[in-house]
């Protein structure tokens, strides 16, 4: 704890000082630019990865970047979905995934998770699609456990944005065009963005001069054209 509380201590001193216009400004309201619903992980940090002042990201923390149905109206996400879209008009909304994620971890091995129900309950919020993949994922011997999660971690996102379409807020916005969805894989390793091409049906990087980078404990880090 006292490490933060030192890091608090240089905000105060150092931080907050020089940026007290942003702050006298962002006092009065937001106008975030993007809803950013991302998994609770502490090694995945948008502000950081996207170089954000604060005001910018209206961010969304749920295990495994799950976006649970909008038949569940006390979920926490749902509220924030609704908040941003309705009230903040936001423009744009990003359901970001991430490498060597705990919860698609879990998914796929469903045992070192049985002590875990509320874990276990909100996973299922992955879907369907998520079940199918897994069950076909263990028979396929030919992949490793790297391969899987990828696989897995890249069709959660798919399905996570289906839900989020789902969301009557996000429904009127898409079809009054006043919102774009997005789905990404934020690699904790390399630190490339692969975002989702709907119309492609793969995951392309965000940036178009980086390469695909293959996502495995052999390969990290090697690129392939
Ligand atoms: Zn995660």
């Amino acid at each position: 704890m006292q490490k933060l509380i030192d890091g608090y201590a240089r905000f105060r001193s150092n931080v907050f000082p020089k940026q007290s216009g942003l702050f006298e400004k962002l006092a009065k309201g937001q106008q975030p630019q993007a809803l950013f619903i991302c998994c609770s992980d502490s090694r995945v940090v948008p502000e950081v990865v996207m170089q954000c002042e604060p005001g910018t990201l209206f961010p969304c923390r749920s295990v495994g970047n799950l976006v649970p149905p909008p038949t569940e109206t006390a979920s926490g996400v749902a509220a924030t979905i609704e908040y941003a879209i309705r009230v903040l008009r936001i423009p744009d909304v990003v359901i970001c995934g991430h490498s060597d994620c705990g919860a698609m971890k879990g998914i796929l091995e469903s045992e070192k998770i049985e002590s875990l129900p509320a874990v276990r309950s909100y996973l299922e919020h992955a879907g369907p699609s998520s079940k199918w993949l897994t069950r076909l994922l263990k028979d396929a011997t030919s992949l490793s456990f790297e391969q899987k999660l990828k696989l897995l971690t890249e069709a959660n996102v798919i399905a996570q944005l289906q839900n989020l379409r789902n969301h009557p807020a996000v429904d009127d916005a898409l079809k009054n065009n006043t919102v774009q969805v997005h789905g990404w894989v934020y690699d904790i390793g390399t630190g490339g963005i692969l975002q989702f091409d709907a119309e492609q049906g793969c995951f392309r990087p965000l940036l178009p001069e980086e390469k695909t980078v293959v996502v495995t404990s052999s390969d990290r880090g090697r690129k392939i054209a």
